[in-house]
């Protein structure tokens, strides 16, 4: 076990850093006053490498590291998570089910919209009958000839509007009307059928829209299911979806260690009683506290990072248990930092010329998008109870038994 990073990451960290707080924090502020996707950081994104860092190098990526893609979100995260997320979207979620079970085709497909056109593809799963209880999905996407028919409905996608290919779960149905059971697909935002009727009006990360998407009579190429297995094809998005999780976990823990950083800036300049807000025992020891939850909330994440198994096409499958956990802890512990470091500036934590208040509106997301706090205490229970071997492998041996 080594809970040291390379010399080569440590260096990847600083550039990053060094990137984020030049470029990205200025203007962090006016994506979310605009509700406007950080087009201009996109680009710089672009640039620097950082879309599709997962991608093999046989598809023209760097091939590099769930850990490496983990670091690189937290430190944009601290100035941007807007800007974080984008990472997010670039390097796992609907990448990585295209790189774990798609065809060659997929691959180049999307390997080539996220390198060449800084393409951030969106997963379109939730519905507003189906959110906690996925299995509930409506839509359905019907096989008719060389083609699928898609109908439904979607809610709160993350770059619904500005995304160009959209990685849609649905019922799938073949040609005789048999059941194919949940599976998922390709579009394109020009889909003939296919339409982004609204954006919703969110309480923060506003840059990244969050589109509501409707489906009538959506014509798709065969060619573009990429899950299509009636016994295990929702296991296996599930297990895909995993990588997005751990990596939004990693933007909450970003805007938790910016929020701290600024709050330890704050006290030591702020006078009072003779002294600073840093000189009073109360908030140092709230200070100590908040160090003391992100530093594990971190290991937690850099261990589940680490820890992912590995498929080919460098594909990275965090367990199931280790992402519940890092989830919902870091997600609660994120929340609770930034609200405690809002309130070391009192009441210009309060006012919208700081970016605490924002800060605070960002991060209370991770307890609700990609699956609640709620919906991961079951998935860890259900490893504290359940009987299966897998039991003792997911909750207490942390080696290379995966
Ligand atoms: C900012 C943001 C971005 C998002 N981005 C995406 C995206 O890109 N793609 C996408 O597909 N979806 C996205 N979502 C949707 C998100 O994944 C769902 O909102 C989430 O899974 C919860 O579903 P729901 O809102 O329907 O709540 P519900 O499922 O209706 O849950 C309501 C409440 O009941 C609780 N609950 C439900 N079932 C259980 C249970 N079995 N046990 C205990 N408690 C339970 C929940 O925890 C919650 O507190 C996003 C959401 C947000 C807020």
């Amino acid at each position: 076990m080594d809970f040291r990073l390379s010399e080569r990451q440590r260096q990847f960290v600083e550039e990053t850093d060094r990137l984020a707080r030049e470029a990205f924090a200025p203007r962090a502020d006016r994506w979310d006053r605009a509700a406007e996707y950080p087009a201009e950081n996109v680009e710089r994104l672009h640039e620097a490498g950082y879309l599709g860092m997962t991608i093999p190098e046989a598809y023209g990526g760097q091939e590099r590291s769930l850990l490496d893609v983990v670091l690189a979100i937290e430190q944009i995260s601290k100035y941007c998570a807007v800007t974080g997320r984008v990472v997010v979207d670039t390097n796992v979620g609907a990448l990585g089910a295209v790189m774990a079970y798609g065809t060659d085709r997929q691959r180049d497909l999307l390997a080539d919209r996220i390198l060449n056109e800084a393409d951030k593809p969106a997963i379109a799963m939730t519905e507003p009958g189906a959110g906690s209880d996925l299995g509930g999905l409506a839509t359905t996407a019907r096989k008719e000839g060389d083609e699928y028919v898609i109908d439904g409905h979607k809610h709160w996608i993350t770059g619904g509007s500005v995304s160009r290919t959209y990685f849609v779960f649905a019922n799938l149905v073949g040609e005789d009307g048999t059941d194919r059971g949940i599976g998922g697909l390709l579009v394109d935002a020009d889909a003939p059928g296919f339409e982004v009727r609204a954006v919703e009006d969110a309480m923060g990360v506003r840059g990244t829209p969050e589109g509501e998407l409707v489906f009538e009579g959506c014509r798709v190429p065969a060619e573009r299911v990429v899950v299509d297995d009636p016994e295990n094809g929702f296991k296996k998005l599930m297990q895909a979806y995993n990588a997005q999780r751990v990596c939004a976990t990693a933007v909450a823990l970003g805007i938790a260690q910016g929020a701290h950083d600024l709050a330890v800036e704050f006290m030591t300049e702020r006078e009072a009683f003779d002294g600073t807000i840093s000189d009073l025992q109360g908030p140092r020891w709230e200070m100590a506290e908040a160090e003391m939850h992100l530093q594990a909330a971190r290991l937690l994440l850099y261990r589940a990072a680490a820890n992912a198994r590995e498929l080919p096409n460098n594909v990275m499958l965090p367990r199931r248990t280790d992402t519940s956990v890092v989830k919902a802890h870091g997600a609660d512990v994120a929340f609770e930092v930034v609200n405690d470091a809002l309130q070391m500036f009192g009441a210009r934590g309060y006012s919208k010329d700081y970016p605490l208040e924002r800060m605070l509106r960002d991060v209370r997301m991770f307890k609700i998008g990609g699956g609640t706090t709620e919906v991961q205490l079951n998935g860890i229970a259900d490893a504290i109870f359940g009987a299966d071997d897998e039991r003792r492998v997911q909750l207490a041996d942390f080696a290379d038994d995966r």
